[in-house]
Formats: C-alpha cells, structure tokens, sequence
C-alpha cells in the first residue's frame, strides 16, 4: 500500500469546505469548523525491554466537543503524522453525529511501526504514551479507542495505566473502549466495524433489489475491518474474489475460503502464499471485476490514477479517508455508488458507545444485543442517507456530510458559543 501525494487531510478539509458551501454557512461557524478546537504533540522516551531508548511523536486532536466528548482511535504506523491525524480526528466529528451517538471527534496518533517490535516494546509504547497524554484522556474529554496498528490488548494496557496511576482497580466511568472483554470491554466491539460495513451493503442491496449471497467482492486490507468484513460477506454466501494486504494480493474466481485463508494469514503474518488462490500483483486489486469493492486499509488509495481503472459498481469505504478528492470525482461521473466512510465504517464507534454506556452503568450487554441494535442503527441510518440523496439528487457523500456537519453546527448553535 502507498502513501499517496493526497493527505487525509486534504481530503477532510475538501469534503467539510464543500459542504460548508452547500449548507451556507457563515464565516466564523465555517472557520471553527474547519480548525480542530485542541491539537498537541507529546513526544516519549521510553526505555525497550531490550534496554534501548527511543523517541516516539505522538499526536492528539480534539476537533470538536459540540455533541459530546471527544471520541475516536488511536493509530500506531511508522509514518503518521499530525495532520493525519487531524484529518481523521475531524472525520470523527462528522462519524458520530451521523451515526447518532453523543461524542464529538478526536484522534490519537502514536509514530512507530508496530510491526517492527515485539509485544513487550508496544506495551510499553503504549503506556508512556498514556502518561504523556492522560490529561487530555478521559470520559468527558477524549475517549480513545483501537485503530490502524492498535488493538483490544493495547485498550486494556491504557486502561491499566489510568487505573494504576490512580491506585484503584477500575477507572472511573469508561476512559477507552475496544478494551478486552474481560477488561469491561464489550462483546461484538472487535468484529464492529467490519460487520457494520456488511449491514450497510445489506440496506444497499435492499434497496437496489437484489440479494446479497448475488455480489462479488473485492477487499483491500485483511486487518481488523477487512477481516471481518470478509468473514461476514462469506456468511452470507456472498463471493469474495479478491482480497490484498502488504503482503500481495490473492484472487479466486470462485470466491475465497475466507476461514481458511484467516488461518493462514494468522500464521503467516498475510495473505500472500494462501493455496487455494492466484497470486497477483500487489497493485491489481482495484482492477478486480466485481460488483463491491471495499477498501479497507489506509487512507488515500483510490486515487485519479487508479479511479479510471476500478471495475465494481459499488465502493464500501471501510477505511477512513480511503478516496481522493480528484478520484471521488472520477468515481461520480463514471456513476459508482460510494457508500462514505463515515455511514459505512461507523459501527465501530456506534458499538464503542454501547461500551461507554455499559461501563458508565456497570452493564452487562449479550452479543446478541450488541448485534442487533449494530444491525439496526446501520440499516437505519444507510436509508436515510440513500434517501436523501436520491431526494436532492447529490451523491451519498454530500448527504452524509450535510447531515452531519448540520447536526453539529445546531449543537454549537445550541450551546450558544457562537458567534
Ligand atoms: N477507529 C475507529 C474509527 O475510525 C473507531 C473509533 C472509536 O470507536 O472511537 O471509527
């Protein structure tokens, strides 16, 4: 996977400044807007298992507390920066609102390579960064969560951290979600994201007249969201054709064996390699005849150089940010449905709510639960966004963002900060 010339926040800000265009806001409403309300670096030095030391950048963002405390993950690569992580903090602000749940929008960013290190070094990666930045943690200020490069073990180590700083057992109310289940995580939170971009699929379907177990699908990324993604598609008999990693890419005409291919890449570290497939160039995947592709990894890669060349119907944003300004252009005119990042990948954060509730009640939530209020506020909120834009004739994109930004401008309005 590339890191495109087109940053995430690039693309942030030309989706808000066209909306802020469409909606007519003012001036100082658009320029609060357009700016995150807190942005800090916090460098760390922690000493490795091994005895080496090293210097780490890390980033917070608060964009905007309008609807609620700051919500949104933690990214761990080798190579994020702050302006990324602004970007997606302020794609946080219009995700929450538009999936209806009580936070505003943040991002945390932590510059190393997870990969490169052993699970002792990240753990401790993991609590100098909870140290640097626990003033700005917390259920009323900024809740973090699992993103790119982090995980459930990662959420319970934070969690650890605030609640041994304190000398207590348990934190007070919910400072982080996606934590192990054990640990007052939720059940389902794990599978959320990847399960709601199925949901969203499904209510496309249903609106489209067809049956799901009908679509091939090509995926990008076999993380947490593609993964799971896939593992539900499977589940319901639709075909899975093609599925890339940082591994390579692999394809099967006749859908792939995605439990089996979840082994392999679990014991190989990929996809590439997996028998039961063609193996092929680390770029085609975009050019895979299908009717849904879902990208799922990084975000800029549906760029103007390869937008011309995708061969699918339907775009199923499961990563952030994953479509270029100059390509979402490309992709309308060519008539592709783009389901947008912040509808499609919003179960996440919607389950990580459930989370918050559950431990700020001392809750316990069946899986069943999880799933079906997941099912319903995906398929809910997929039709109004489709029927807006069907209405206005604009692309679900616009809708979503209009929606979005709307809601938050009414709680700013609300609170009577402004102007
Ligand atoms: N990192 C996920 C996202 O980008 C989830 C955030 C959360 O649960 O707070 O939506």
């Amino acid at each position: 996977m590339k890191r495109s010339k087109d940053s995430i926040l690039q693309t942030s800000l030309h989706n808000f400044e066209l909306t802020a265009k469409r909606l007519n806001l003012d001036e100082p409403i658009r320029q609060k807007l357009a700016e995150p309300r807190e942005k800090i670096e916090i460098n760390i030095n922690p000493t490795l298992p091994t005895g080496k030391v090293v210097n780490v950048k890390t980033f917070v963002v608060r964009h905007n507390d309008a609807l609620g405390p700051a919500k949104g993950g933690v990214r761990m690569t080798q190579d994020v920066t702050l302006d990324d992580i602004t970007g997606l903090a302020m794609e946080m602000t219009w995700k929450t609102s538009l999936i209806g749940v009580p936070f505003g929008g943040g991002k945390s960013g932590i510059r190393f390579d997870p990969a490169s290190s052993s699970p002792g070094a990240k753990e401790v990666i993991i609590r100098s960064f909870t140290r640097g930045a626990i003033r700005h943690i917390g259920p009323e200020i900024y809740i973090p969560a699992p993103d790119m490069g982090t995980n459930e073990a990662d959420m319970g180590h934070i969690r650890d951290c605030i609640s041994y700083s304190e000398g207590t057992s348990i934190t007070k109310g919910c400072f982080v979600t996606g934590k192990p289940v054990i640990l007052g995580g939720i059940l389902g939170r794990r599978q959320a994201t990847g399960k709601g971009v199925v949901y969203t699929i499904l209510a496309m379907c249903e609106k489209l007249g067809t049956d799901i177990s009908k679509m091939r699908v090509a995926i990008q990324g076999f993380g947490n969201v593609g993964s799971a993604a896939a593992a539900e598609l499977a589940k319901r008999q639709a075909k899975v054709l093609a599925i890339a990693d940082l591994s390579g890419t692999i394809a099967n005409p006749d859908g792939l064996d995605i439990e089996a291919l979840l082994q392999h890449s679990q014991a190989t570290g990929g996809v590439k390699g997996f028998k039961k497939a063609t193996q092929l160039d680390k770029d085609s995947i975009f050019e895979t005849d299908c009717d849904i592709l879902i990208p799922a990894a990084a975000g800029s890669q549906i760029t103007a150089e390869n937008a011309e060349k995708i061969n699918a119907g339907v775009i199923a944003e499961g990563a952030n940010a994953p479509t270029t300004p100059q390509a979402d252009e490309i992709l309308n005119k060519r008539d592709i449905l783009v389901i947008p990042d912040i509808l499609c990948n919003a179960g996440g954060v919607f389950v990580s709510y459930l989370e918050y509730t559950q431990e700020t009640q001392r809750e316990q939530m069946t899986l069943d639960k999880v799933e079906q209020r997941l099912s319903k506020r995906m398929t809910q909120r997929f039709n109004e966004v489709y029927d807006f834009a069907a209405e206005k004739g604009i692309t679900m994109r616009e809708a979503a963002m209009d929606t979005a930004v709307s809601k938050v401008v009414e709680a700013v309005f609300t609170r009577g900060l402004l102007p």
